[in-house]
């Protein structure tokens, strides 16, 4: 039941990464559109056609990211615009203000590619950045930049940098809170705080996905409703805490009897039901028989105390068309046939 909810969870995350990563298209596609234009009216051929490329390829990121998945338009994104940047550091793009432009590739990349591979793609961006700013001019011919300049710019781009990854380690810390938290509190919402057995909730949730799979695969499902007998006299003899002892130490002795597909819930007070799928009422006999052995022979020390206590159980089988209210109805009727007929027993 957790892992699903953890699951869910997931999928939300990608649901949004995917989001974002879908705006970063349109916003990059948009941008470099605009540019492209203007840099067609300023007749700057080679900027112009760059532009039209990039523009496309954000494009086609967009398309990916419906086609194919969220990590192939990542990376079409992020490598594009390494690019881009790269042609801009070194044509110097309009009147040297193509680097400005390099202060958006921090936060796409730590929140594209997450805080640590983003921080590793932010590190070799700025190594190659540098080398084309700091490449000999008789070497190859780039724009040429004042050591102040370059010097800013790297410093502005780490700052950057840091600001981004911190906003991305914070944010990223915050989920798994969140993801934690929203586990503790489905586990508290599902479960008995006494017994830490599934409560009715839980064991009610079991049952329609139980009778779900019936349907579809018309497995037999057997349930075990167990009540503690003469419990208000173990109350009123050793007191409430002794009580709360027995119910704690019951609920291990029901775990114990049953296989790890079962499930064993506090239903009521001193109420139990067992849920044993791909189970006939014949073979959930067997299993009543033994839970009720394991019962009559538990002793409960408490303070000075030796307490012993016996079950009664009823049985029922789902029948097909059976809803789930009439097999628990079948099983309390059961229940108490058991408790009339002289208690510690099973009735079938
Ligand atoms: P029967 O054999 O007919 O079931 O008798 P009973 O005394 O068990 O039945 P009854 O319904 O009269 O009393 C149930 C008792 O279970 C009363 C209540 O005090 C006790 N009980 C229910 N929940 C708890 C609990 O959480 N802790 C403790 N200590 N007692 C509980
Ligand atoms: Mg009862
Ligand atoms: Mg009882």
């Amino acid at each position: 039941m957790l892992a699903s909810i953890n699951d869910q969870s997931k999928s939300n995350g990608n649901l949004l990464h995917a989001r974002v990563i879908k705006l970063f298209s349109l916003v990059g596609a948009s941008i470099t559109g605009v540019m492209c234009l203007l840099s067609l009216l300023g007749n700057n051929n080679t900027l112009t056609l760059i532009l039209l490329v990039a523009c496309s390829t954000y494009l086609i990121a967009l398309f990916s990211l419906k086609k194919f998945n969220i990590k192939v338009s990542a990376i079409i994104i992020i490598y594009s615009l390494y690019l881009l940047m790269f042609y801009l550091v070194f044509s110097g793009g309009v009147a040297q203000t193509g680097p400005l432009w390099i202060f958006i590739v921090a936060p796409v990349s730590v929140y594209v590619l997450g805080f640590r591979l983003g921080l590793i793609n932010l590190a070799i961006f700025l190594c190659i950045v540098c080398i084309i700013m700091f490449l000999p001019q008789h070497l190859v011919a780039h724009e040429a930049y004042t050591p102040e300049f370059k010097l800013r710019l790297i410093l502005s781009f780490l700052t950057m940098t840091f600001l981004s990854a911190l906003y991305e380690y914070s944010s990223m810390q915050f989920y798994r809170n969140v993801l934690e938290l929203s586990a503790k509190y489905q586990q508290l919402a599902m479960s008995d705080p006494l017994t830490k057995l599934a409560n009715r909730r839980n064991a009610s949730a079991v049952l329609q996905q139980e009778k779900a799979r019936i349907d579809r695969n018309h497995e037999p499902l057997s349930v075990l409703l167990c009540d503690l007998d003469h419990f208000k006299s173990v109350n009123d003899k050793y007191g409430h805490n002794a009580g709360d002892m027995v119910l704690m130490e019951l609920a291990k002795v029901f775990t114990d009897n049953v296989r790890h597909q079962d499930c064993v819930a506090r239903w009521g007070g001193e109420e139990f039901l067992v849920i044993l799928p791909q189970t006939s009422a014949e073979q959930a006999g067997i299993i009543a028989e033994k839970i009720l052995l394991s019962v009559q022979n538990h002793t409960t020390h408490f303070l000075k105390h030796q307490i012993q206590v016996t079950i009664s159980i009823g049985i029922s089988q789902l029948t097909e068309d059976e809803t789930i209210d009439e097999l628990i109805n079948n099983a309390d009727k059961c229940l108490y046939q058991a408790k009339t007929l002289g208690r510690n027993r099973v009735h079938p």
